[in-house]
């Protein structure tokens, strides 16, 4: 996975994601829509970096260009459009299994809480990932990146959470960071040991939620096997108490903290707030008090519209309301089995922009700088600037809009991931 010289050149649109005013704070309103779009452009990457971006013309014009060009990879992107690479801030590709059963059931008329009650939902995927081998598992994982590279996406938070058992979720971690391995693309590792109650833990909650803080936690941390630590707080999964109990833990150890929340009824979000989480997610049902008090903070509200899609809901959450209040927000894919089996964040903007009223503009900004945002990565990811890592998506159209207009379908040519070129369609690495 060496990373070469680059020249992209002759970019129709080359959206740089650079505001004016050089704020070092998450897209909020009107800064959401702000693109910061060059046309007829360039950007040359070298040693996994970004080192210039500019006009073609100009590019040519450098003194070490000329001088180096034979040793530079140069790709004419005949008018394509070139983006940072999309930030997929949430997904939980750690699983074995597809649930057709789960997704046979919904078409005759079951819920998502029906559905668990019944022995299906996350639970069923447990099974299968604790008996699975650690290289099984690594080898799921990496079929996921594969998918969600050949449509854009360059970094990606990867969850565990169908293991359930501390060993089951140790395993999960290690077979995230043996993917991420044989990946050029970055991948942060998120421990979400906090998912579901497993069914040996029913009605002693409490056992459980101790197992987390004092065994799983501390393990992940010492072993630098996660960033971040999240929770599934909601009805049916855990309680506010238990949510920060579990997340002052991962503080504790030294881990950063997320959170999915409000999917299937409202948390009121004070608690969480204090703890200042990276991103809180999910967010279909949040108080107009709650919204302001988000406005106020740089924590990202990251909206997985896959998984209200797939569940058939007709309800999507209330992204306007949101970006109108001040609130910076994030959209991700929620890849995961059981509600959301898509890699595709162009689906995920196209279903922001018809189901939740969000710009095209929008929708590129909140998947990617301030998906960046949600990760705490926005020093190296989430524009297309020198200095910041070689990640960018190059589709195959001359207006941005048709990225989430031509609806599941990929118009991804190819992805660069930390200055390697991959190609979309199957055809690996050409860099
Ligand atoms: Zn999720």
């Amino acid at each position: 996975m060496k990373s070469k010289a680059l020249l992209l050149v002759n970019v129709g649109q080359l959206l740089t994601l650079r505001l004016q005013s050089d704020k070092a704070v998450p897209r909020r309103a009107k800064d959401l829509r702000e693109l910061g779009i060059l046309e007829d452009a360039a950007v040359l990457c070298l040693g996994g970096k970004i080192v210039s971006v500019g006009k073609t013309k100009d590019a040519l014009r450098d003194p070490w260009l000329r001088k180096n060009r034979k040793r530079v990879l140069e790709i004419d992107c005949k008018g394509q459009v070139v983006l940072p690479g999309f930030v997929d801030s949430h997904t939980h590709p750690a699983f074995i299994n597809a649930r057709l059963v789960d997704f046979e059931r919904r078409t005759a008329g079951a819920t998502y809480e029906q559905i668990a009650e019944a022995g299906g939902g996350i639970r069923s995927s447990v099974e299968p990932v604790r008996k699975a081998g650690k290289a099984l598992l690594a080898e799921k994982v990496l079929d996921g990146l594969h998918e969600m590279a050949e449509q854009g996406t360059t970094t990606v938070e990867a969850k565990s959470g169908y293991g359930l058992t501390v060993d089951s979720e140790v395993k999960s971690l290690e077979a995230i960071r043996e993917a991420a391995s044989r990946r050029p693309g970055t991948v942060v590792a998120t421990l979400l040991g906090a998912h579901v109650i497993p069914k040996e833990f029913q009605g002693r909650s409490q056992k459980y939620v101790e197992s987390v803080c004092t065994e799983m936690v501390p393990q992940a941390a010492r072993r630098k096997l996660a960033q971040f630590v999240d929770v599934f707080c909601d009805r049916g999964a855990f309680s506010l108490e238990e949510t920060r109990k579990i997340l002052e833990a991962a503080a504790q150890n030294g881990l950063s903290v997320r959170a999915h929340v409000g999917q299937l009824s409202e948390t009121p979000l004070e608690t969480l707030l204090a703890l200042r989480p990276a991103s809180l997610d999910h967010m279909d049902h949040v108080s107009n008090e709650d919204i302001s008090r988000l406005a106020r903070q740089d924590t990202v509200v990251t909206f997985v519209p896959g998984a209200n899609y797939f569940l058939g809901l007709t309800q999507y959450p209330s992204a306007r309301e949101f970006i109108d209040a001040g609130v910076p927000v994030g959209l991700a894919t929620d890849y995961n089995p059981g509600s959301s089996p898509t890699a595709s964040m162009p689906f995920v903007m196209s279903l922001a922009c018809t189901h939740m009223k969000m710009s095209p503009a929008e929708a590129v900004a909140a998947a990617t700088i301030n998906g960046a945002w949600a990760l705490r990565l926005q020093d190296r990811k989430g524009s297309i600037e020198p200095g910041k890592d070689a990640d960018l998506a190059v589709f195959d159209v001359e207006d941005y809009r048709e990225i989430p207009y031509w609806f599941a379908s990929n118009r991804c040519a190819f992805t660069v991931l930390n200055g390697v070129l991959v190609a979309s369609g199957g055809s690996g690495e050409l860099g």
